[in-house]
Order: C-alpha cells, then sequence, then structure tokens
C-alpha cells in the first residue's frame, strides 16, 4: 500500500496555477509501523518474567510462606528471572545505542587472531556446561581489521555463544579465520560453525530481525533474547562487514563474518 502527503502552492497572484508536491509516505509509515511492534515485542518480552516474579511473590506470601524447600526453589526462579529482565535491557539499550549512532568513530587497528581467542577464552566455561569442545583453524600470520574492538568483540560472543547453545548436540564448533588471499574479493573472514541441528532455509534471512526466534519452544529453552543476531547485524554494518549464514537441516549452521579488503 502507498500512502501520499500532497500539498498545493499557488505558482503566483491571481495565475490560477498551482504547483502540487507529492510526498511518498510509505517508507515513513513502514518505519512508524516497525517502531511501534518493536516497543509492543519488547514491552511483552520484559512483561513475562515480571509477571512470573510477581506470581512467585505471591505464592511465597501466601500458600508457601512456610515451607522452605519451595521457598529456595521459588527464590530460585525469580532470581533467574531477573537475570533473564536485566540482559533483555542490556541487549535493548546496546540496540539503542548502536541506533543513535549509525556511524563509527575512526577505528583502531585489531588483531584478529588475538581478538577471537580472547572470546573463545571468555566463553569457556558456557563451552563446558554445554559439553562443546571449540576447534580452531587460524591461519600463521597476523591478520588485523579496522573498528571498534568492545563490538567486535560482541559480535564473536554472540556468534559463539549461539553455536555453544543451539549447537550443542553437535558436540563441537569449530572457529576459523581466513585471509585476503582466500577469497575472490580479498576479504578477511572469520567462520563460526557448529554441527547441530541446522536451521531450515526459510527462516534465514529473519534470523537478524529483532526478537526473531526459530521455534520459539526450542529456542526459548535456550537462555536468550531473540536480539543478538539484530546487535551483530548493526554493528557489522558500522565496519561496513556483513554477516553470511548457511545451514542444512540435521547438519548444523555456518556463520560468516565478511570483512572487506583494507
Ligand atoms: P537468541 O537470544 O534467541 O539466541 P539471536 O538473535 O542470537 O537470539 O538468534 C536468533 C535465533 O536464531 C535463535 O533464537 C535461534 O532460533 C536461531 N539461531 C541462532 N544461532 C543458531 C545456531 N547456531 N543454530 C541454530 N539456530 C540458531
Amino acid at each position: 500500500e502507498r500512502a501520499f502527503r500532497v500539498t498545493a502552492s499557488a505558482v503566483g497572484r491571481g495565475t490560477g496555477l498551482y504547483v502540487l508536491v507529492f510526498k511518498d509516505q510509505s517508507e515513513a509509515r513502514r518505519i512508524d509501523r516497525m517502531r511501534a511492534d518493536f516497543i509492543a515485542n519488547a514491552s511483552h518480552e520484559l512483561r513475562t518474567p515480571l509477571a512470573s516474579i510477581s506470581g512467585f511473590v505471591e505464592t511465597l506470601r501466601g500458600p508457601a510462606r512456610d515451607d522452605a524447600a519451595a521457598r529456595d526453589h521459588f527464590l530460585q526462579i525469580m532470581q533467574n528471572q531477573t537475570v533473564r529482565m536485566a540482559r533483555l535491557i542490556d541487549d535493548l539499550l546496546s540496540l539503542s545505542r548502536l541506533e543513535m549512532r549509525p556511524t563509527l568513530k575512526p577505528g583502531v587497528r585489531i588483531d584478529l587472531r588475538g581478538l577471537v581467542q580472547n572470546v573463545i577464552d571468555s566463553l569457556a566455561p558456557l563451552a563446558a556446561e554445554t559439553g562443546v569442545s571449540i576447534e580452531r583453524d587460524f591461519p600463521d600470520m597476523t591478520l588485523e581489521v579496522y573498528g571498534d574492538r568492545d563490538e567486535l568483540f560482541q559480535v564473536f560472543e554472540n556468534l559463539l555463544e549461539n553455536a555453544c547453545k543451539y549447537g550443542q548436540s553437535g558436540g563441537r564448533v569449530a572457529i576459523s579465520i581466513a585471509g585476503p588471499l582466500s577469497s575472490p574479493e580479498g576479504e578477511t573472514t572469520v567462520t563460526i560453525r557448529d554441527f547441530g541441528p541446522g536451521i531450515a532455509e526459510e527462516h534465514i534471512p529473519r534470523l537478524t530481525e529483532r526478537f526473531y526466534r526459530v521455534d520459539a519452544g526450542a529456542s526459548r529453552a535456550q537462555k536468550g533474547t531473540g536480539l543478538g543476531l539484530a546487535i551483530v547485524k548493526h554493528i557489522l554494518a558500522r565496519h561496513n562487514a556483513r554477516l553470511s549464514i548457511r545451514s542444512t537441516l540435521g547438519e548444523g549452521a555456518a556463520f560468516t563474518v565478511h570483512f572487506p579488503p583494507a
């Protein structure tokens, strides 16, 4: 559906001639609608843990008042829900900060191997918890990209965390870095591959949408906000980089970050 705003202005006094300006409003309306959807989704996602906490508070003040075992169990659930809410708020703040500053300040030179290794180290506890072993395939030479270190850390952290969470049945995750000589476009790439259930083709283009989660049931069993890949996409755009996703159902998924030639 297309929408136009029309304004008329007289060309000159008494000429009887007018100029009509048609301004296409479709894009503005689409953005308004997206914003409204986003607020509705965010509110819903925040309300869910809050409703759960509120329910348990009521139970603890009433029927479970004198039941020590139930009390501990419910307090644990409430604590998990507050962690979930805090995560959601952090992700929402990250997204809004990124959207407010769509371009990046001049970046610094970053050693890609060192950065990716730091991410692997920081996720070692999650890998151990999910029983995933992380395999590396790094080139012998130093590869550098320009950008914001914290933001790129967040990109690889999100991708590796997803690979460990969703691909845990595969038992391993492979991270490879390839230099500009490995691709015809001269791109430097980082690929994070898992061997879990994979993602059906129709979902792939939508994964970077805010709050989009495949199979709400299975995804919801995993801690997550549905904002991780949206944040990844924004950060990469600021770096003139991009994400590509390949997957075969039942065989796993591969997420590749492509950095253009310097
Ligand atoms: P979440 O917080 O839910 O992990 P993301 O934006 O990081 O949010 O991911 C969006 C959805 O993409 C996930 O909920 C999951 O359904 C799907 N997904 C992401 N990574 C993988 C993967 N490695 N294997 C299978 N599905 C994945």
